[in-house]
């Protein structure tokens, strides 16, 4: 029989791009996150409490940070909400978080940030839009009131455009050159180098102003896709700051989940993007926390971070009438994300750990071996057996009306027997 690969290498493995940015500091206390260059992708969030309720607001910082966020994002829009940033930074760090907060400001930063100074102490960084600092001759004085307490406060930057608040004096004037063009381009690429050139610029002004390069971190959001890949690929094409990446205004549920994921993971498999968010719309009654599932999720998916154990499971056909396979798989989803602050302390190495759900007999034995810990529950018609798979292993077989609570246990067992012994 002739070799059936005679004619072909090997399949390419698909991997992200290493990413080309240079590295950024965000310093809390003696805590160093580093962002950019060989650091891993960040995961960013943001709460949406009055921040002026410091007691509300440590309490969602807290969440969001437990579920993953390794920056916090709090609005400091007024004097009553700058004079609260210590309390809240107090709390945290009384409840043991040492999550760097980040410090979003607009129209008034430059205020708040001198009249409030334990404010800017307690920020480990600001996020500074040139396009709300303020028009004319003020802008310059008022971003370099910001940079200077940037500077004095030792806190990095981010310079943060977005396409609803773009510096109108730049895009006015660059749609004016536009005109002169011979072939003039379209309107939205003109925006598109609105964006680039205000965060290049105001970098470039930050680090004359004595900001250093590695406390300069840049994002250009819009919430378009194909908008945000064109805007990103170019800004990474034309600095090596740290990038920020996120799909402005996302959207709902899953239209926000989708287009988050498809803007996000193109970039981040290009090598572009050093920190992330999601900015979802919280569905009424969803929590906050679902932006930072979805951000560490996208991360996980690419195979550049692992966050929790991943649970694999089917989706179900007409081999299952019932609905137990899928409550077990979510009831087991929901108990890892929910030890997951815990366990990362306890069990080292847990979050890289497979789980499978599978619903019958013609995946569910091979996707359960593949998987650390699987069962393979019986579809309509089998026998009411579920074939329970450990290290690649058939263990033991659960039957009878309790399968979800014995598998529930076992998969308590397994994480303690291979995990707890560090
Ligand atoms: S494993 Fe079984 S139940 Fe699940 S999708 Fe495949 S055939 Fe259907």
């Amino acid at each position: 029989m002739q070799n059936p690969l005679r004619d072909f290498g090997p399949v390419a493995v698909a991997a992200p791009l290493p990413r080309r940015s240079r590295q950024a500091k965000v310093v809390w206390g003696s805590r160093i996150v580093t962002v950019g260059g060989d650091a891993p992708v960040r995961v960013q969030s943001m709460t949406n409490t009055d921040t002026v309720d410091a007691i509300g607001t440590a309490i969602q910082v807290k969440e969001l940070a437990q579920a993953g966020s390794e920056f916090v994002r709090i609005t400091v829009n007024t004097p009553e909400a700058a004079a609260a940033v210590p309390y809240i930074r107090e709390q945290l760090d009384r409840m043991g978080e040492s999550v760097p907060l980040v410090g979003d400001f607009h129209y008034n930063g430059h205020r708040l940030l001198t009249d409030f100074p334990d404010c800017a102490q307690a920020l480990s960084k600001y996020r500074i839009n040139p396009g709300n600092v303020g028009k004319g001759d003020k802008k310059d004085k008022q971003f370099g009131q910001m940079i200077e307490a940037a500077v004095r406060w030792n806190k990095a930057v981010r310079i943060g455009v977005n396409w609803g608040s773009l510096d109108q004096e730049l895009l006015a004037s660059l749609m004016d050159a536009n005109s002169q063009r011979a072939q003039p381009w379209e309107a939205r690429q003109v925006m598109y180098e609105a964006l680039i050139t205000s965060a290049i610029e105001s970098a470039r002004q930050a680090e004359a102003m004595g900001l250093s390069g590695d406390q300069i971190i840049l994002s250009c959001k819009v919430s378009g896709v194909q908008d945000l890949i064109a805007v990103y690929r170019e800004l990474a094409r034309r600095c090596d700051y740290a990038l920020h990446l996120g799909l402005t205004e996302a959207g709902m549920g899953t239209k926000g989940t989708v287009a988050s994921s498809t803007a996000l993971g193109i970039l981040l498999q290009e090598g572009i993007g050093d920190t992330i968010r999601v900015s979802l719309t919280p569905q009424p009654g969803e929590a906050r926390t679902q932006e930072v599932v979805v951000a560490s999720e996208i991360l996980q998916s690419l195979g550049l971070r692992v966050f929790v154990p991943s649970v694999t499971a089917c989706p179900g056909c007409g081999r299952t009438t019932s609905t137990t396979f899928q409550e077990l798989a979510k009831q087991i989803d929901d108990y890892l994300r929910a030890q997951m602050p815990v366990w990362r302390v306890r069990y080292p190495g847990v979050e890289g750990m497979k789980v499978a759900v599978m619903g019958c007999i013609v995946n569910g034995p091979g996707e359960s071996k593949h998987a650390d810990i699987g069962i393979s529950l019986p579809g309509t018609g089998e026998a009411p057996a579920a074939p329970v798979f450990i290290d690649g292993e058939k263990a033991l077989t659960l039957r009878g009306e309790r399968i979800a609570e014995e598998f529930h246990a076992l998969v308590e067992r397994y994480v303690e027997r291979r995990y707890g012994g560090h």
